[in-house]
């Protein structure tokens, strides 16, 4: 059933490079596994998928427990200080940074653990009162502060588009996003480069794709409808 339906994704993405005329490599594709259980993952994982996503702390370090090593997971939800240290040394990216605050408590656990954290910018592009992230006008002072930081490396900017009907509506947002990624890699000339652009979720990633996205994060898609009663 996951063979079928990551075909299916796999072609899009494809598809959607082609069209762009990028490189299918330039495109990474995150499994996102919240809620599913741990034999689908493996199920995943033995199709060949590496990269994982996940948006709750507990049941990221549950199956980072359970799964193999080689996997790289990414904390793609929302993030509270006190739950940093449990994931700090588990995770190869934080997508969700969108505040100082976080950002000093993420480099506080990184010192201790003696290695970089890679962390994106969750922006708020369209300005959605229900959703996290930076606002659009915030973004590139949020990561010149963050990059003073020890310990902590800014690589690139994420975003969660509004849900629409048309993902064609979504376009310009994709777009601003990258713009956005622009600014502030010019502003922060460190030495790692601030080239990853976390964009494109089941309901829009071909459109993403088409428009500079480097990391596809699709859940649905790959796994089906999740049942959060369970
Ligand atoms: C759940 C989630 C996704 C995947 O959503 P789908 O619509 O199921 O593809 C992607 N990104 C984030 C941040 C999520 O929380």
């Amino acid at each position: 059933m996951i063979s079928e339906k990551l075909k299916e994704v796999e072609e899009n993405i494809a598809k959607a490079c082609e069209k762009a005329g990028r490189n299918r490599e330039e495109v990474t594709l995150i499994a996102v596994s919240k809620t599913k259980p741990v034999e689908m993952l493996k199920e995943a994982y033995d199709l060949g998928i590496r990269d994982f996503g996940e948006n709750k702390v507990q049941e990221l370090v549950d199956k980072y427990e359970k799964l193999p090593k080689d996997i790289r997971w990414h904390m793609i939800g929302h993030l509270q200080r006190n739950k940093v240290k449990y994931i700090i040394d588990k995770v190869v990216l934080i997508h969700s940074v969108d505040s100082i605050e976080l950002a000093k408590e993420i480099s506080k656990q990184a010192v201790k653990h003696n290695i970089t954290a890679n962390i994106l910018i969750e922006v708020n592009i369209a300005g959605e009162e229900s959703k996290f992230g930076v606002q659009p006008q915030d973004a590139v002072s949020l990561a010149v502060e963050i990059i003073s930081l020890p310990n902590i490396a800014v690589r690139g900017v994420m975003c969660i588009a509004p849900f629409v009907a048309n993902c064609e509506e979504n376009r310009k947002y994709f777009q601003n996003l990258c713009k956005l990624d622009v600014d502030i890699s010019k502003k922060i000339s460190n030495n790692t480069e601030v080239n990853i652009i976390s964009m494109g979720m089941t309901n829009d990633y071909p459109v993403a794709v088409e428009e500079g996205s480097t990391m596809v994060r699709v859940g649905t898609g790959i796994f089906g409808e999740r049942n959060y009663n369970i």
